[in-house]
């Protein structure tokens, strides 16, 4: 990944299909649902990710495939269907797409958009090969799917090095939590669920503590509900790149954006988090303090401007959460399968989308 700037071609006529572009991680929103939101594109411009996982259609019944089958398949825990259509589709930002024509027959969706239920809507406008899916529907993220049998990827330049984390902490777009009106931001929400499920799993089933802070907002509340509230505990606690060293039993570590790798840490155990939701609870300390003025006592301060508040308690991403628990072998273990089943079938937890 990050190497090399590549431009998607037409497999049957060769026509350019991309601008050029560079690879990053698949990001952790990917298939989020947002409610009846009109959400943003997916990608940045310049970038594509690849899903390493089976998507679209065919798609095969729990019933039908049976429990060793989806194992065999990195699905550990019951699922409504399976997806048997290829690996390796390609994610870009629709603006990056060049040379397609739309397929008017297969361009239905749920609502205001196209989701892509009928398979590829786009043709390469050459040849008039099926080479991706648009989907722009309302509550899903903005992207187009290149289908990974129908394009080839062509250098076309020199290869790219891989940012250092400190190059990265420049560059990478702030991701604040809170978006305008104090509502937590999806992205948030998104990347938090992925890692609260790896934090199940890594927790063996016993109470974990996390400090105080804009940490706790985020993952007390879940922890405290999901696991026993008695002794013993592991401690939680943010580890990676300009951060003095802690002794924790699991260290919240970031994914490096373009390689998808996970900081390396000596830690028991490490949850991956997306790098610029990492970097803001690691590094970011948007309060401005002013002397507080007016009979005020000399030494108040007062917040100028005042900090964003939330308008409600934060929540993660439910079908996130659940995707990504489903590919942890740990889901086997029957108190975190239990947790898994309730939240699938009966949406018993609060803490949830
Ligand atoms: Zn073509």
């Amino acid at each position: 990944m990050g190497g090399h700037l590549v431009v998607f071609t037409c497999a049957d006529c060769g026509a350019e299909l991309t601008a050029p572009l560079s690879q990053i991680a698949l990001p952790a929103h990917t298939y989020q649902s947002v409610f009846h939101e009109l959400l943003p594109v997916l990608m940045e411009s310049g970038t594509y990710a690849l899903n390493p996982w089976p998507s679209g259609p065919p798609f095969r019944s729990w019933e039908e495939v049976g429990e060793e089958e989806a194992a065999s398949r990195g699905v550990y825990a019951p699922v409504h269907s399976l997806s048997y259509g290829p690996t390796g589709t390609v994610s870009v930002a629709p603006g990056d797409i060049r040379g397609t024509v739309w397929i008017p027959d297969q361009c239905d969706g749920y609502c205001i958009g196209l989701d892509g239920r009928d398979g590829p809507n786009l043709a390469c406008a050459q040849c008039g090969r099926a080479v991706a899916t648009r989907v722009d529907d309302c509550a899903l993220w903005q992207v187009v799917w290149l289908e990974p049998q129908a394009v080839r990827p062509i250098v076309v330049d020199a290869p790219r090095p891989v940012l250092g984390w400190e190059e990265l902490q420049k560059v990478l777009p702030e991701r604040p939590p809170l978006e305008s009106q104090g509502w937590w931001s999806p992205v948030w929400e998104a990347a938090t669920a992925v890692a609260l499920a790896h934090l199940l799993a890594v927790s063996e089933g016993v109470r974990v503590t996390v400090p105080d802070g804009l940490l706790a907002d985020v993952f007390r509340r879940a922890l405290d509900t999901l696991l026993p509230p008695e002794p013993p505990a592991k401690s939680l606690a943010l580890a990676g790149p300009g951060l003095s060293s802690t002794v924790a039993d699991i260290e919240l570590v970031p994914l490096h954006p373009q390689t998808g790798e996970i900081w390396a840490s000596d830690a028991e155990a490490v949850v991956p988090l997306a790098a610029d939701v990492w970097m803001y609870l690691a590094f970011n300390d948007s309060r401005r303090l002013l002397p507080a003025m007016r009979r005020l006592p000399e030494g108040v301060y007062r917040d100028d401007p005042l900090p964003l508040l939330p308008s409600r308690l934060f929540h993660h991403d439910r079908y996130v959460f659940l995707g990504t628990l489903e590919r942890l072998p740990e889901v086997r273990q029957p108190w975190l399968r239990a947790i898994y089943d309730d939240l699938r079938d009966r949406r018993t937890y609060d803490l949830f989308w």
